[in-house]
């Protein structure tokens, strides 16, 4: 760094990483990006800790306070939801733009809405555990990732940022196409919408319908069997390539009763909640 040739062009130049566990790669440099780190434990039995840091621009406000939610989302997701700890022994958050997940790295814009900064960050850590630690296939089954990076987050990120109700967003969101001719059914396999074309029928499906049914699937098994069953799913597929029916028959198999009824119109039908007066 001090000879300033790092990133200067040579006949070959080679740098070495060593990781364990991760099924896709990327890196970033930066010769005057700021670099702030701290760390946590995630398991109370071992005491393992992961380093958590942020790598940013001088002029993301925002960014100054990564670390410290990032830290808060690690000890979320480690200990209360889904309660099994962060695979991985970092997590780097790095200011880059948009939202985009990747093992042991996310890549988030700023934002000068902390609300934002609070919801990119809980989004895309969360990833971690469903194509990465268990290997589910995103580009197949997006609802089996994105449902629950949305969904998982939820009463965290108003506890973290109290102006922020990103359940009542969601729901405004997915009411926009609910029950109409482009809300489908969320098992036809994201590879269909390819393109932009049917953007809206993506997000219902992959982000907006499967995260709303996973929060009612919690009312309807109640916190304690809700918790078990995702935490069970997670462990027992970890680097298994989970499929729908493994997602279904654990949660069968864990709440010791079939529950057909409640998959069958949120992920199979063009089933959608219904509307008590009153609501919007
Ligand atoms: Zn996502």
């Amino acid at each position: 760094m001090k000879r300033g040739d790092v990133t200067v062009d040579g006949d070959k130049n080679t740098w070495r990483f060593k990781a364990k566990y991760v099924p896709d790669f990327a890196f970033a440099a930066s010769d005057h990006y700021l670099w702030d780190a701290t760390n946590v434990v995630v398991d109370s039995l071992t005491s393992r800790r992961v380093v958590v840091a942020a790598a940013y621009k001088r002029e993301s406000e925002d960014f100054y306070e990564v670390t410290e939610i990032g830290k808060k989302v690690i000890e979320y997701l480690s200990k209360e939801l889904p309660g099994v700890p962060f695979p991985y022994p970092e997590i780097t958050v790095f200011n880059g733009s948009g939202g985009m997940e990747y093992p042991m790295m996310v890549n988030d814009g700023s934002s000068s809405r902390r609300s934002s900064t609070v919801h990119v960050a809980f989004h895309e850590i969360t990833h971690t555990y469903f194509p990465f630690y268990m290997g589910i296939n995103e580009r197949k089954y997006g609802w089996m990732d994105e449902g629950w990076a949305v969904m998982i987050p939820f009463e965290i990120q108003s506890r973290l940022e109290p102006s922020y109700d990103p359940i009542t967003r969601i729901v405004d969101r997915y009411s926009n196409s609910a029950g109409r001719e482009l809300d489908v059914p969320v098992m036809i396999p994201r590879i269909v919408f390819s393109g932009n074309v049917y953007r809206p029928s993506l997000r219902g499906a992959t982000y907006q319908r499967p995260s709303i049914a996973y929060h009612f699937l919690r009312d309807f098994l109640g916190e304690k069997l809700f918790r078990k069953a995702l935490k069970e799913f997670i462990s027992r597929w970890n680097g298994k390539h989970p499929i729908p029916y493994d997602f279904f028959f654990t949660f069968n198999d864990v709440a010791k009763e079939d529950l057909g009824r409640f998959w069958k119109p949120w992920f199979f039908e063009p089933g959608y909640p219904g509307c008590q007066r009153g609501c919007r």
